[in-house]
């Protein structure tokens, strides 16, 4: 059979069952324990680690169920309601999002710049100053989210939080380990969260967790986390709490993977290297690279941009063949797709560069399709400059983790040059 490279695969370090064995050997088979513990103090210490010590954010950690859960928690803490508006950046998968609508506020997506591919600042401005004309209050939270581990323009958007005095949520779920002139992504705003589902820069099979910015914020995220119980010797509740710890067992993989998160980050980092420089020598692709050395990415997931005019073997049919593939696949998609076209969709070259690596046993990925752009939140308020939804209709993921070796990358470039006509 023919071997599959993915775009990124869990990788174990060797050291999870280890940790896993003492849970069950201590009993600790629950949303708690040393496991937990142990994660997050080896978290905090990753995500406070800084060149100098000058700049050390002194950040408390929570170990979640899910970077999803993280973000709700955080919006929770924020004090979001039903009817508030939150901004969140339109370039990013659903679960930036989802969490907004999940406290009954409206997101407001804020379209990206071009060399970052994340949130404009200056139109973040722009939706700050009419959220406020047309609903009296300003937006509750701002969520930019570093797409593919690419950092934001993180000092221009806390500079605006501040002046509006909005509090900042970020979703650094694709962008462990990524920073911004030295500093970890996630420690910047009032909250930041990390994501360890499988295919994420490390992984506890699933898992997030939330970095806050004091110890008075964790324990509020900690009492939310765990069904907000008061402090009696029966259940007493007084507000609305939710089960989003993370599992002792799950912890158990997470310390395993920090011993080499190191490891994947420059693996992942040496992996981009290689598409930089193959690129680099390939008419009518770009490597999605950092703007300038201040972003430190974690090249998570490597992109590319096909230009228009490059023309693929294929590419005549590319969406005739469409979708299939997609249900029942390993993503997990459960609802067949009706119609194979909508109104916003990746040029038929990039299909055809899609069907032709899946061909030759490569996955690769549209970019994630805007959240303006998303049929379930056609009600949302958007501010857009059309950047996100050209990238989208440009843009494949390449396989970048882990598990990608030197050969691998030889053969998709390989693949991609006997694409091209
Ligand atoms: C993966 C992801 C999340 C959510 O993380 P889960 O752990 O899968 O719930 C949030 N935001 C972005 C941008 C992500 O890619």
């Amino acid at each position: 059979m023919q071997k599959r490279i993915y775009l990124c695969l869990a990788h174990m370090s060797g050291n999870e069952q280890k940790f896993i064995q003492e849970a069950f050997d201590t009993n600790w088979v629950v949303p708690l324990g040393p496991n937990v513990n142990g994660f997050e103090e080896d978290l905090k210490q990753f995500v406070n680690s800084v060149p100098s010590e000058s700049n050390n954010p002194h950040r408390e950690v929570v170990a979640l169920s899910a970077g999803t859960a993280a973000i709700h928690l955080a919006l929770v803490a924020c004090g979001v309601h039903a009817g508030d508006e939150v901004i969140c950046q339109s370039f990013t998968f659903c679960a930036s999002s989802n969490p907004v609508t999940y406290v009954g506020a409206t997101p407001v997506f804020v379209d990206s710049e071009k060399e970052s591919w994340n949130m404009d600042p200056e139109l973040l401005e722009q939706a700050i100053i009419d959220c406020k004309a047309k609903t009296g209050q300003y937006p509750k939270a701002i969520i930019p989210v570093a797409l593919y581990g690419m950092p934001y323009r993180i000092e221009e958007i806390m500079a605006i939080a501040n002046k509006y005095s909005i509090p900042v949520i970020e979703d650094a779920a694709e962008g462990m380990g990524s920073r911004w002139k030295g500093q970890v992504l996630g420690t910047f705003g009032d909250y930041g969260i990390l994501s360890f589902n499988g295919n994420k820069m490390i992984t506890t099979s699933g898992g997030g967790a939330l970095v806050c910015k004091d110890a008075a914020s964790r324990q509020t995220i900690m009492w939310y986390a765990t069904q907000a119980r008061e402090a009696y010797p029966y259940y007493q509740h007084e507000a609305i709490g939710f089960n989003y710890r993370m599992s002792n067992i799950c912890a158990g993989i997470g310390r395993g993977q920090m011993t080499v998160l190191d490891d994947h980050l420059n693996h992942h980092k040496h992996i981009a290297q290689c598409y930089r420089e193959a690129f680099s020598q390939i008419d009518g692709i770009t490597f999605h690279d950092a703007p300038s050395t201040d972003y430190d990415s974690n090249y998570w997931l490597c992109t590319i941009l096909l230009d228009e005019q490059l023309h693929i073997h294929g590419e005549e049919k590319a969406y005739a063949e469409a979708v299939h593939g997609a249900v029942g696949g390993a993503a997990g998609v459960v609802h067949g797709g009706g119609n194979v076209h909508t109104d916003c969709e990746p040029n038929r070259n990039v299909e055809a560069m899609r069907l032709i690596l899946d061909q030759a046993g490569i996955e690769s990925r549209p970019l994630w399709k805007p959240m303006h752009k998303q049929p379930v939140y056609k009600n949302s308020p958007a501010y857009i400059n059309g950047v996100s939804e050209a990238l989208f209709k440009r843009g494949l993921c390449l396989p970048s983790g882990p598990m990608v070796s030197d050969e691998d990358v030889a053969y998709i470039i390989e693949q991609i040059r006997l694409a091209i006509k």
